[in-house]
């Protein structure tokens, strides 16, 4: 066994239960294909593909922990707080999770509309098709349909001309509280990481807000390497878990082979000096 901070664990990645491409048992081969040597399979609001990945897991020998990626509203921003080693079953966390999944319905439709009022048709449409999930469509969906079919060239350029925040297809949507995403996963019996802190875009004092308020929750852990950060985000963030008291992850954030620049277990090791999250999760792992 490899000392616990260098080992590779990537803790964040997404299959065909939210926007990923890849199966749950396809996502295991992969990953230990890449030497991965503790692994979480991390879906957007939705645990039904943990047993399947911890099946997986299991069949190829590797390390798994329970995943999950809630979406939050936090000071008008949308926030991902990961759920690690939590209990799949537990009753709140599926309801709350249900209760976020509602909402993507409505919203994916609304997308649509408001797409077709520009001239682009049949996108809600075109974009379940590509939903492996259907109580999950995500604006990965829309984005894989508007390339598909020739408006855009790939998704980030869908994402910046159509999907962000006053582009015409953005529909502003309530996720769950911070509060309650913290709640559901450490109810669990699990421990809650902010995800990708740099991929925000807040000031200095709503981020400081994030962090303390999080800590306060009971959150106690910090993305520090994942596939979006670039080197000097890692060392911001390394410094952000130091001084807030806040264990470190590491995930790729691997969606598909086809758009994903990080590849599962692709990833820089922690900076020095931190606290790995599996230190605090060892009687988690399966
Ligand atoms: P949703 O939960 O429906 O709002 O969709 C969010 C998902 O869209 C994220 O989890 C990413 O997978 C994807 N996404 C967000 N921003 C971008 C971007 N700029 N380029 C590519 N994918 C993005
Ligand atoms: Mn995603
Ligand atoms: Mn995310
Ligand atoms: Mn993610």
């Amino acid at each position: 066994m490899p000392r616990m901070s260098a080992l590779n664990a990537d803790l964040h990645c997404h299959s065909i239960l939210s926007d990923g491409t890849l199966t749950p048992e396809e996502l295991a081969a992969r990953a230990k294909a890449n030497g991965v040597q503790l692994w979480a399979l991390t879906d957007h609001d939705e645990t039904g593909g943990q047993q399947r990945a911890l099946a997986a897991a299991q069949q190829q020998k590797l390390p798994y922990l329970t995943g999950v990626e809630i979406s939050v509203t936090f000071a008008d921003e949308t926030v991902h707080v990961v759920g690690l080693g939590f209990d799949p079953e537990d009753e709140a966390l599926t309801q709350g999770l249900a209760g976020i999944c509602g909402g993507r319905g409505p919203r994916a439709r609304e997308m649509g509309e408001q797409l077709a009022a520009i001239g682009i048709a049949g996108a809600y449409e075109g974009a379940l098709k590509y939903a492996g999930n259907p109580r999950l469509i995500s604006r990965t969906h829309f984005a894989r349909f508007l390339v598909e079919t020739g408006v855009c060239r790939d998704t980030s350029e869908v994402f910046a001309r159509y999907l962000t925040e006053g582009k015409p297809g953005f529909v502003p949507h309530r996720w769950a509280r911070l509060s309650e995403a913290v709640r559901w996963i450490t109810g669990a019996g699990g421990l809650a990481v902010i995800a990708h802190p740099a991929r925000y875009k807040f000031t200095q004092i709503e981020e400081y807000a994030l962090m303390t308020e999080f800590k306060a929750l009971g959150g106690q852990g910090l993305e520090v390497v994942t596939g979006s950060h670039h080197p000097h985000e890692v060392r911001k963030y390394a410094e952000a878990a130091a001084e807030f008291g806040l264990a470190a992850s590491r995930g790729s954030d691997f969606h598909s082979p086809q758009e994903n620049h990080i590849d599962l277990g692709a990833l820089p090791p922690l900076p020095a000096g931190l606290t790995p999250v599996w230190e605090l999760l060892q009687e988690r792992v399966r």
